[in-house]
């Protein structure tokens, strides 16, 4: 920088204050660089010691700020004074729906005539943009995703629990950003394979599209990272390194409820990234209309892409998550074990995660063979009430699992068919697995008597001996009944 030019007045005629700030560049920089990166900028305006500046593209925009944000703080710090503000207008060519907005949040979506997005940055303390996640001055490509390689999509087994999230996460890892989901919001209990999903989605658009910025990032992170950055009077700062990313894969987002300064930053940062065409995923453990202490603002935002609930892993989907699991550990473990452990540890997959660690460690470090005894022992730690007694009611509610039926409506004494063969299967099996007399069978069903008991479960066994597709039916059914008794 050449000596002398501090003595420059601040400058109210946007051209004049721009060519000073061009003369003082072109002596910075090499004459190529020069032609490349400044001379396509024009001046826009000038108020309140803001200058604005027009560029080309986002790409542009970006270039300058990584490669050239300081030699332009200092520049127009000398030319305007030291309160001096820089504020890039981009010119968007391909945005479909134009809009400006500011760091606030605030947009005016109305005014699509002028294809134009402002995007502030007061360079009162220029720099390199504070990477919230490593060090200051790390340039934009050397963003770490922050993601689980072994989280994939390969490993994510489909299930009717899941099948919609995950589809939909697949659609736009092919498009991030160009389909109608986004964001994408997934919302469902623990341990029903969220924080996967958004890594099967990351790790497959850094496969398929490695230039693209893709950032994994926890709400309590982000929540955190923000808290810093204030102490520190960054939220610009930061603020402006989440409107890099091209794919934010947020998780949990409940964490947010109540952080109301936090919200306000995510929502520039959506707002921005939104506008831009870039893919937002979002996970939360309730569904977000729900969230009481989450702005309505962001609520609203939500519903502009896909929400769709994960639910619990149902019994096939355990199974197979489960039979994954051993074949990655190089477990060879029977198939009845496979089928206790995924009929008994129902909620969470953690758990399942954490019975095929233990059932692991018991095979090898104690060198014992691995069997349902062994599979019991460690099940119990799990689940507490797989010692106990199956009952009359477990299996009207294995039952009504089994064939899709309202509890409440099994109850009745409605003679549709598929509700009386579905009684008629919970006596025939309570009668085989539980110490229950037929009176007390009965009484399960609202009082019926004992020969009503008996006569359902003669027909059970009629059905048996003649319909294959009944049979085949029921011996599923009892099968899974009897993995629960043992
Ligand atoms: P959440 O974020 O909903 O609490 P996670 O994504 O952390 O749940 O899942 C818990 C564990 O179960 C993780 O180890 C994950 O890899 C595994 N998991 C979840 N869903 C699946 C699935 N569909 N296929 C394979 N593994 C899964
Ligand atoms: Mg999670």
């Amino acid at each position: 920088m050449k000596e002398g030019l501090s003595n420059i007045q601040p400058q109210t005629d946007v051209a004049l204050i721009w060519d000073k700030c061009l003369a003082i560049i072109k002596d910075n920089v090499p004459y190529q660089t020069f032609r490349t990166w400044f001379e396509p900028i024009s001046p826009v305006s000038f108020e309140n010691d803001i200058l604005t500046i027009q560029v080309p593209s986002q790409f542009f925009y970006e270039w300058l700020e990584e490669h050239f944000v300081e030699l332009l703080g200092k520049t127009i710090r000398r030319v305007i004074g030291k309160n001096a503000g820089l504020n890039y207008r981009i010119k968007m060519n391909s945005a479909p729906n134009p809009a400006t907005m500011n760091l606030a949040g605030n947009i005016q979506q109305k005014a699509p005539k002028s294809s134009f997005v402002d995007m502030p940055l007061k360079v009162d303390n220029p720099r390199d943009i504070v990477n919230p996640f490593v060090i200051p001055g790390v340039k934009r490509l050397q963003i770490d995703a922050q993601l689980n390689v072994k989280s994939t999509f390969d490993s994510f087994v489909e299930g009717e629990c899941n099948r919609l999230p995950r589809n939909a996460g697949l659609h736009i890892a092919q498009k991030p950003g160009l389909t109608a989901f986004n964001p994408l919001m997934v919302f469902g209990g623990t341990g029903c394979g969220k924080t996967h999903l958004l890594h099967a989605i990351g790790n497959e658009i850094k496969r398929t599209s490695p230039n693209k910025t893709v950032l994994y990032v926890s709400a309590e992170k982000f929540v955190n990272q923000f808290m810093d950055h204030s102490k520190n009077n960054l939220i610009n700062d930061f603020i402006h390194f989440y409107q890099l990313i091209d794919v934010l894969l947020m998780d949990d987002i409940h964490l947010f409820v109540n952080a109301t300064k936090s919200q306000e930053a995510f929502f520039a940062i959506f707002n921005h990234l939104h506008q831009s065409g870039k893919q937002i995923v979002l996970t939360s453990d309730t569904a977000p209309n729900k969230l009481d202490g989450l702005n309505e603002r962001l609520i609203t935002r939500f519903r502009w892409g896909l929400t769709t609930e994960i639910f619990s892993p149902d019994y096939e989907t355990r199974k197979k998550i489960l039979q994954m699991m051993m074949k990655n550990e190089g477990l060879e473990v029977p198939d009845e074990v496979v089928e206790y452990i995924a009929y008994n540890i129902q909620e969470n997959l953690r758990d399942l995660e954490g019975a095929i660690v233990s059932l692991f460690a018991h095979a090898t470090l104690n060198q014992k063979e691995i069997d349902l005894e062994l599979a019991k022992q460690i099940v119990k730690n799990y689940v507490k009430t797989s010692s106990k007694e199956l009952s009359i009611g477990d299996i009207q509610k294995m039952v009504c699992e089994f064939f899709n039926i309202p509890y409440d409506d099994l109850l009745t004494s409605s003679r549709k068919q598929n509700l009386v063969e579905a009684r008629q299967i919970v006596m025939y099996l309570s009668k085989q697995f539980t110490n229950s007399t037929l009176k007390a069978i009965g009484n399960h069903f609202s009082g019926k008597d004992h020969t009503t008991v008996i006569h359902s479960c003669q027909k059970v066994e009629n059905l048996l001996e003649v319909d294959e597709d009944y049979k085949e039916k029921f011996l599923e059914i009892q099968h899974k009944v009897k993995l629960s008794s043992i």
